[in-house]
Order: structure tokens, then C-alpha cells, then sequence
């Protein structure tokens, strides 16, 4: 952890250790050091009128940059549609990264957080909120030591009001990063979906009109406003625009969290990023999105990996946390340990979602899987349930059945046919 490398819109190459960091072996960017390099001067534009909210939306929507959390929605939008309603307004930032696989957010709060904050007090801004609340993964405790320490900073630079920004501990449930639990969560309610409409856009926290960007999308405003958004917009590939943060674990040569233009294929992503495959392994498949996204095959490994490619095969990008299977990987026991973890994060509030899992999970277990059962109950779960957790969970169960008849018939665990 001494050897810490930012990456930059340049695309340096970085890898981040997934596992328990302690919090004093964090190197971070202090404040100082982010201001002599230009840092929150664009928040300084803003609140003094030389940028206005027009001018700055404008820039964002020529980036083609788009929430970076899972839902893809253009950030630009959803300023203007949290603009749209009567204040007060709030912010929030989702810190929560409870995604299978993901953890791009926290090496960019790890090593700028803040580049973070200040696209997140820029964000605030735009909607003209009366708080910012960071919602922070409680499974990082070091992390919620460095951004305690930069909000003083900034708050003793005059910077941010002192309670302006305020810093909330995650409640240890995947369900919380979905938005509306997360607002349920951070009103002190058990995080539970709402049901939609009313959008948090229009009735947020507190009833209020909210804006919830994602930490990554918060780290790339200042970007884009310094280095212009033609130039993030021209960094994509296969037609795409602009750069991801793929989260990439598996069995690769080198996992971790690379930046790659939008737009790439997984092929490509693995040989100019990964450093191959991880010596003795053969491609098999890939889930593209965490554990929600699907799995595709590795005859689909050449398809460009992003928001709409991917849902013409079924599958979701997500967060972009790629998880590469071999073939020494089992798929029976890759569907069970995935439902198992829906079934375990499903908050219980409805029924096709509580009792579905926990049913699929059952069915995966047998010697033999009933696919017309396994398929009915998916379109159930995906039918009715109240959020994304229980819709997606048949996900990777579907996959499998569409993409991978063969290794499933070749592994006996569907009849030949
Ligand atoms: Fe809760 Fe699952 Fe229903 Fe979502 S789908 S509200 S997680 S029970």
C-alpha cells in the first residue's frame, strides 16, 4: 500500500488489493496537495457564478457521462429533474458499493477522495441542496477515517460549511445501495425499498427532492470540466464514449480496478488490461455486472461491454465489476453461491422475492435441475417483485439456461436435448 499510483483520465493503469486495509497504511491526497494541483477550483467557479449549472449540464451531457452506480441514468437528467422541483433540495452520495465484485469507489476515495467530494459539492450545488449525506459502505472503516479527516479539512479551509456535509455509517445490507432503501436507511428506518413512483428525485430524504449520484460519477465532474468533455467523450471505443472503472476479479493474471475506455470487449479488456488469463485457465464465461448482471458466455466475450450491448443479450453492466470464470470453475456451485447471496440480502418485504430465493436456491441444489420450474419461478420473481434485488436474482439462472445448455448438459445437471 506505499506504492500508490492515481489513475487519471490518461488511463494509468492501477491495481487495487481488495482486501482489509488498515487505516493508517491509507495514503491518500490531502487537501493541500489536491488544490496546488487545480483542485476545487471548479466548485469555486461554480458558487461564484463564472459556471452556471447550464453551462456545467452542457459539459456533462457532451461527456455522455451517465450515472456510474448501476442504473446508467445521464447525469445531467437527473440534475435537471431534481432542479425541477420545488426546494428545498438534498444530496446524497452513494458510498455503499455492496455489489458482488465491485470496489472501483473505493479506490478512488482511497487515493482522491477529494476529487470525490468536490464533484459531490458540485453536485450539491446544482440542485441548490440544503445538506450533502455520504452514505459510506460500513464494511470500510478505513475509509470512513479518511473522509471524517478531509470533510474537517475542508470545513477548516472554509470550504464547506461545518455540517454541511454530513458522514453516515452503511448498515451492512447489500439492499441498502439500492437508492430508495438507502434514503429509508439514512432517515434511521430498516432499509427497505419504497415503492416507485414517487421517485427520490421528487420525494427523497426527509419527503424532499433528492439528488443520489454515485461516487464515481461524482469523481469524474471535476475531471471533465479540467481536461473538457471532448476530450472524455473521445476516449471510448467501438463507437462508446468515454472511460469506465472496470471492477475485474476472477481468474485473470491481474485483478483489480482498470480504467478502459467504454465500449471494450472483454477479450480485449482481459489481454490489454488483465494481463491474460491466469496461467492454466481457460475462458469459460463472465458475469459483466456484479451479481445482478447476468453471465455471459465466452463465445460473447467479444461484444462491446457496455449499458445497451449488454441488455440486448440479457445482461447488465452494472457497476462494471466483471467476474471471469475458467474452466475450473463449477457452474453449479457459481448459481448457488449467488442466489445464496440474494437470498440471504433480500430484506423480506415481499413475498415472490423472500420465499423465491430461498425456493431457487432449493431447486439449484438438486442432483438434477427442472428448468421449466426454475424458469417459471424466475418469471415471477422478475414479474413481481417490489425492487431490483428480487427482479434480478433469477439473473445468472436464466444465463446459464440460455448461454451454457452445453457445459450444463455436459455436467449432467440438465437432461440432454
Ligand atoms: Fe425486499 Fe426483495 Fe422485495 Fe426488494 S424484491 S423489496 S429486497 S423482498
Amino acid at each position: 500500500h506505499h506504492h500508490v499510483r492515481y489513475a487519471t483520465a490518461e488511463g494509468v493503469e492501477a491495481v487495487v488489493d481488495t482486501g482489509h486495509v488498515h487505516p493508517e497504511a491509507i495514503l491518500w491526497q490531502r487537501l493541500a496537495d489536491y488544490r496546488a494541483a487545480g483542485g476545487y477550483r471548479l466548485l469555486a467557479a461554480c458558487r461564484e457564478g463564472s459556471v452556471t449549472v447550464e453551462a456545467l449540464s452542457e459539459e456533462l451531457e457532451r461527456a455522455g457521462l451517465r450515472g456510474l452506480g448501476g442504473a446508467g441514468f445521464p447525469t445531467f437528467r437527473k440534475w435537471q429533474a431534481v432542479r425541477a422541483e420545488p426546494g428545498p433540495r438534498y444530496a446524497v452520495i452513494n458510498a455503499d458499493e455492496g455489489e458482488p465484485g465491485t470496489f472501483k469507489d473505493r479506490f478512488y476515495l482511497e487515493r482522491e477522495p477529494h476529487r470525490c467530494l468536490e464533484g459531490a459539492l458540485v453536485g450539491a450545488w446544482s440542485v441548490e441542496a440544503r445538506a450533502l449525506y455520504i452514505y459510506l459502505r460500513d464494511e470500510y472503516p478505513g475509509l470512513h477515517r479518511v473522509l471524517a479527516e478531509a470533510i474537517a479539512e475542508l470545513e477548516a479551509a472554509g470550504l464547506a460549511e461545518p455540517g454541511y456535509i454530513v458522514l453516515r455509517r452503511g448498515a451492512g445490507a447489500y439492499i441498502c445501495g439500492e437508492e430508495s432503501a438507502l434514503i429509508e436507511s439514512l432517515e434511521g428506518k430498516p432499509g427497505k425499498p419504497r415503492h416507485r413512483p414517487p421517485f427520490v428525485a421528487q420525494r427523497g430524504l426527509f419527503d424532499r427532492p433528492t439528488l443520489v449520484n454515485n461516487v464515481e460519477t461524482a469523481y469524474w465532474i471535476p475531471l471533465i470540466h479540467e481536461q473538457g468533455a471532448d476530450r472524455f467523450a473521445g476516449q471510448g471505443r467501438h463507437g462508446r464514449k468515454g472511460l469506465r472503472s472496470f471492477s475485474v476479479s476472477g481468474r485473470v493474471a491481474r485483478p483489480g480496478v482498470h480504467l478502459a475506455p467504454a465500449g471494450i470487449t472483454l477479450n480485449e479488456l482481459i489481454e490489454e488490461h488483465c494481463g491474460g488469463m491466469a496461467e492454466g485457465h481457460r475462458l469459460l464465461g463472465y458475469l459483466p455486472g456484479g451479481a445482478s448482471g447476468g453471465i455471459l458466455p465466452a463465445g460473447k466475450a467479444d461484444i462491446p461491454l457496455d449499458f445497451d450491448t449488454l441488455q440486448e443479450h440479457g445482461c447488465f453492466i452494472g457497476s462494471a465489476a466483471v467476474i471471469v470464470l475458467s474452466d475450473q470453475d463449477d457452474l453449479r456451485e457459481v448459481a448457488t453461491s449467488l442466489l445464496a447471496f440474494f437470498a440471504d440480502e433480500s430484506c423480506g418485504q415481499c413475498t415472490p422475492c423472500r420465499v423465491g430465493t430461498e425456493k431457487m436456491l432449493t431447486l439449484l441444489e438438486r442432483e438434477h435441475w427442472d428448468v421449466a420450474m426454475l424458469e417459471r419461478l424466475s418469471r415471477v420473481m422478475a414479474d413481481a417483485s417490489i425492487c431490483g434485488l428480487g427482479q434480478a436474482a433469477p439473473n445468472p439462472v436464466l444465463s446459464l439456461l440460455r448461454d451454457f445448455r452445453g457445459e450444463l448438459e455436459a455436467r449432467q445437471l440438465i437432461a440432454r436435448g
